[in-house]
């Protein structure tokens, strides 16, 4: 009997610090954004190295070469997002906080050095993270056309570059049945979808109990949840749903001591994903991996090599999103 083949899914969720100016300052959590200078480089020396396949979901925003560029892109104020808290906005932010000229001046919000070294790098996917880190969850009461003004402005900076899109990964996995209507009708066609488990559906920034981030933090050290892994996805109505298997956590000094177990559940998953002819996906962001570089990258470098033995032992192969929605379709 043929052997199905295994596939596994690297993306990342590329924002620097728009993704993040809701919930932290940069005073607290400036150093992880400016590490994301380092640790984007080292990443994709680490994919070259191993022939890696991986999927940059980036924010438009942070694209830009400079602020005229930035303030040129900009939907009309009566396009763009409302949030009942309206720190959720990037454009709250544009107007109350100070952002830089361009990339020397504000490392934390431009980041065009590093788009550009991650589309010379072969194998990379550059894909959407919305132009504003959109919420499609908490914004849901937002006119559908305050969406594809979002989404119009991020072909447009991404045209810049010469590239076309047409993979989405939604902002804190925030997705709606009408966002993927949209996204598909605007030349989306993969998507990153929630883990097939409660622990892991589709909630308002508000609405992650303590309980269930407790869970959701416990079920990263032992099996709560499942291992994730999944036939290669059909494609429904247009659009291909790349679900997430894990999040690859930030390093924690306090909780170091479980590493090993941590390693050892995401490894586990993989090899029953590469025996099994199945998709793994697993995704971070690269300011998780901003401070405490060393040990970050020790695991990455683990999860790499624990790879490239499913992929000569079973043919497991590296992909990105847009891969296996090519595949899918197929
Ligand atoms: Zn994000």
């Amino acid at each position: 009997m043929e052997q199905r083949q295994g596939y596994f899914v690297i993306s990342l969720d590329f924002e620097l610090f728009w993704g993040m100016s809701d919930v932290t300052t940069l005073a607290e959590y400036g150093p992880n954004i400016y590490g994301e200078r380092t640790a984007v480089p080292r990443m994709l020396e680490a994919f070259a190295a191993q022939d890696i396949h991986a999927t940059w979901a980036t924010v438009g925003m942070l694209m830009a070469r400079n602020k005229d560029e930035l303030l040129s892109l900009l939907p009309p104020r009566d396009k763009r997002p409302a949030y009942l808290d309206m720190r959720m906005s990037s454009y709250y932010h544009l107007e109350n906080d100070s952002i830089g000229r361009d990339e020397n001046d504000d490392p934390y919000h431009y980041g065009s050095s590093l788009v550009k070294l991650i589309q010379k790098t072969p194998h990379q996917e550059i894909a959407n993270h919305t132009f504003s880190h959109y919420y499609a969850v908490d914004g849901h009461e937002n006119d559908p056309a305050i969406l594809i003004r979002d989404l119009e402005a991020h072909r447009g900076i991404a045209r810049t570059y010469g590239v076309e899109t047409t993979s989405i990964v939604f902002p804190r996995n925030q997705v709606t049945q009408e966002t993927l209507r949209i996204c598909r009708d605007h030349g989306m066609d993969a998507y990153r979808g929630n883990e097939n488990h409660f622990l892991y559906r589709a909630r308002k920034t508000g609405e992650q109990s303590r309980f269930i981030r407790g869970l959701r933090l416990l079920d990263h050290y032992i099996n709560i949840s499942g291992q994730h892994t999944y036939p290669l996805p059909k494609n429904e109505a247009g659009m291909v749903n790349v679900q997430a298997s894990r999040f690859l956590r930030p390093y924690m000094k306090s909780l170091g001591f479980l590493e090993p177990l941590r390693m050892l559940r995401i490894k586990r998953a993989m090899t029953h994903a590469a025996k099994n002819g199945e998709v793994f996906h697993l995704w971070w962001h690269p300011h998780n991996f901003g401070i405490n570089q060393e040990e970050n990258f020790k695991n990455l470098t683990s999860i790499l090599t624990h790879f490239k033995k499913l992929q000569d032992t079973y043919g497991m192969k590296s992909v990105t999103m847009k891969e296996i929605a090519t595949i899918s379709s197929e």
